[in-house]
């Protein structure tokens, strides 16, 4: 079978060139053909050798996923990427275009396990996992469209557009947490993306041995965004039910212990349901975590998914909830809705696309969970 040339790490490609006898000073270069240049088809690698594009086509693949469309908001401000996977899956990835900054918002998962009840990815069938390689072609892929490659024509054509990477799209990150953290430390290696720890964000619902592994193997330089969205026990049941696992008050001591570790601040993130979590109380109770370990909130106002019951808070409720928040000495964000034309934003494409629970209708298509990811 054919391996996935983006999963590779440095090391892995040298060993592997070694053993073919060709020079290791070559994985470089094509991991920077990969990485920075983000080409699909060995035939764009120019400096390598023939017999050296003979090995690797024969034995790996550099392209996995066929982009299918690339809806763009009508303000432009967000573009939402769809894939086809070679199994015949399709997954979806955002470009957030905000302040200066190019976000991409990658899927991990086809599908999550996690079944958040507010959540359209939750709602379908979990399919598998992605691979590392699929995880950061969706970022290539994105770059790729951002600056396009002009092959030979002797400028330099490294690409440095995407500024940020947060994992916030389809899929827990933590419950693929191999894939996971290979596509980071290839996002983060010189020979890699070269981003820096404090431009790429890791969603996570709270699964808590995971984050305390993955705080240890980055060395806490990663971004931590927690999907809090309660306060209480009983509603964070309802809203995320892995918190009948890992609860909150067990989440709250870990979190505790982690952050002087980490060397980012954490961020709860909170998606504001009218009437289930919008109360006076629940802002008091969550300025209560909030302020334990000096956490950011992100405010993401409620947006509907058809299959699930609930009811977007009103602007005024928005801004009051926020001043609650405020007063008591929290950092607050809201993110704005971007995208909501062609569903960039949060989870609504596969609800057009699928019948959520039924079994006809297309495969699993992603969707994004919330309104933008968080810009640091
Ligand atoms: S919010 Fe995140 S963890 Fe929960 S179902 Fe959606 S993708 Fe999964």
């Amino acid at each position: 079978m054919q391996s996935q040339l983006r999963s590779i790490n440095l090391t892995e490609l040298e060993t592997l060139l070694k053993s073919w006898s060709f020079p290791t000073y070559r994985a470089r270069q094509i991991l920077n053909w990969l990485h920075q240049k983000h080409i699909t088809e060995f035939g764009e690698m120019k400096n390598l050798p023939k017999k050296l594009l003979g090995k690797l086509s024969e034995s790996s693949l550099v392209s996995v996923l066929k982009l299918r469309e690339t809806p763009k908001s009508n303000d432009q401000s967000s573009q939402k990427y769809l894939f086809e996977t070679q199994d015949g899956h399709f997954l979806e990835s955002v470009l957030i275009v905000q302040g200066g900054r190019n976000t991409v918002c990658v899927s991990t998962q086809l599908g999550c396990k996690m079944k958040c009840s507010f959540c359209a990815s939750g709602m379908g069938k979990f399919v598998r996992n992605l691979t590392a390689g699929e995880i950061i072609e969706q970022v290539s892929r994105v770059a790729r469209t951002l600056s396009p490659l002009e092959v030979g024509n002797g400028r330099d054509r490294s690409l440095q557009a995407i500024t940020n990477v947060v994992f916030m799209g389809m899929g827990e990150p933590l419950d693929n947490y191999d894939a996971t953290l290979r596509a980071i430390k290839i996002l983060m290696a010189d020979w890699g993306f070269g981003l820096g720890g404090r431009r790429i964000t890791v969603s996570t619902c709270g699964i808590i041995p995971k984050i305390e592994q993955f705080v240890k193997d980055v060395d806490g330089r990663v971004r931590l965004s927690i999907s809090l969205h309660s306060s209480q026990q009983t509603v964070r049941n309802e809203l995320v039910p892995i918190n009948k696992r890992y609860n909150l008050d067990d989440l709250m001591s870990a979190l505790e212990q982690l952050y002087r570790k980490l060397k980012r601040e954490i961020t709860f993130e909170y998606t504001l349901i009218q009437g289930m979590n919008n109360s006076p109380e629940a802002a008091s109770g969550l300025a209560r975590l909030a302020n334990r370990i000096h956490a950011k909130v992100n405010i993401i106002p409620y947006n509907p998914v058809r299959e699930a019951d609930y009811q977007s808070p009103t602007p005024a409720q928005v801004k009051t909830f926020c001043a609650l928040l405020e007063k008591k000495g929290v950092r607050v964000t809201v993110r704005q809705t971007a995208g909501r034309d062609i569903n960039a934003a949060c989870g609504q494409l596969r609800l057009d696309r699928e019948p959520i629970r039924g079994t006809s209708g297309p495969k699993l298509i992603c969707s994004i969970k919330f309104n933008l990811p968080p810009i640091p």
